[in-house]
């Protein structure tokens, strides 16, 4: 998989790479997978996922979960998203990673608000798009399925950024997902567009939560009926759970909103 490769070599000249540590890949080639470790430790996958008919693009995974030195893992993992975005890659933080060796381990994460809220700040960092914002998506379990953000990919059929909300969308449905719904969790530092709102409620939403207001362009006339219909109670999930979407108070997540 020579795109894998084509980060790599990027990676290798930001300044992270000289300082610490080697990165290596490796390829399966019957599974069609690359594996970025660090050291000894897998830290993020590769492959091409089938989005529509016959239509296909690259994706990453890479662990959110912190080893040792978390300052010099946060920089790997920026420097590595980065890295993707620039070969035209949608890239995921996830829990949970099949490496390949039986059923992966399973990242109990429960629910908190907050703590998720420092989680996503930092993967917004992540992001080479003007508007910084990171979604994360629980299922009924409380378990964190992925977190994405903004990104912009240098390629021909994605004239705009994809939205953080999107970008988990697009993974939720395809056969590298091997968790089950309902995705009834989604926590995001920027209110939703029409769009992703739209489709978070179409994968099981039943509580939505933003820090952040976004920009008046959003209140599309769609999106304010969407919400009101939520708001209301019209819109619940297949389960006639009423939706709840709301914003919450997160200093942090006001002071990143400042920068
Ligand atoms: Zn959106």
């Amino acid at each position: 998989m020579k795109v894998a490769e084509q980060i790599i070599k990027r990676y290798e000249n930001a300044d992270v790479y000289n300082q610490k540590g080697s990165m290596r890949i490796e390829f399966d080639e019957h599974r069609d997978i690359a594996t970025i470790y660090v050291g000894s430790l897998p830290i993020a996958m590769i492959r091409d996922i089938e989005i529509q008919n016959g239509t296909y693009m690259s994706m990453m995974l890479i662990t959110a979960q912190d080893f040792k030195e978390p300052r010099l893992w946060k920089s790997y993992k920026q420097k590595l998203a980065k890295a993707a975005n620039d070969a035209g890659i949608l890239v995921l933080f996830t829990r949970a990673i099949d490496f390949g060796f039986g059923e992966p381990q399973v990242g109990m994460m429960q629910y908190d608000v907050d703590p998720i809220y420092d989680k996503l700040i930092e993967i917004a960092k992540c992001s080479n798009d003007d508007v910084k914002t990171a979604a994360a998506v629980f299922n009924d379990k409380g378990e964190l399925i992925v977190m994405s953000y903004n990104q912009f990919l240098e390629r021909d059929v994605w004239s705009s950024p994809i939205h953080a909300e999107k970008a988990i969308e697009l993974f939720l449905d395809s056969d590298w997902n091997t968790s089950t719904g309902p995705y009834i969790d989604w926590q995001m530092i920027l209110e939703p567009c029409y769009e992703c709102l739209k489709g978070m409620i179409d994968r099981g939403a039943r509580r939505i939560i933003f820090a952040a207001r976004h920009k008046d362009k959003w209140n599309t006339v769609d999106y304010m009926n969407l919400r009101n219909d939520i708001l209301v109670g019209d819109i619940r999930d297949k389960n006639e759970y009423h939706i709840r979407f709301y914003k919450w108070y997160n200093e942090k997540v006001n002071k990143f909103m400042e920068v």
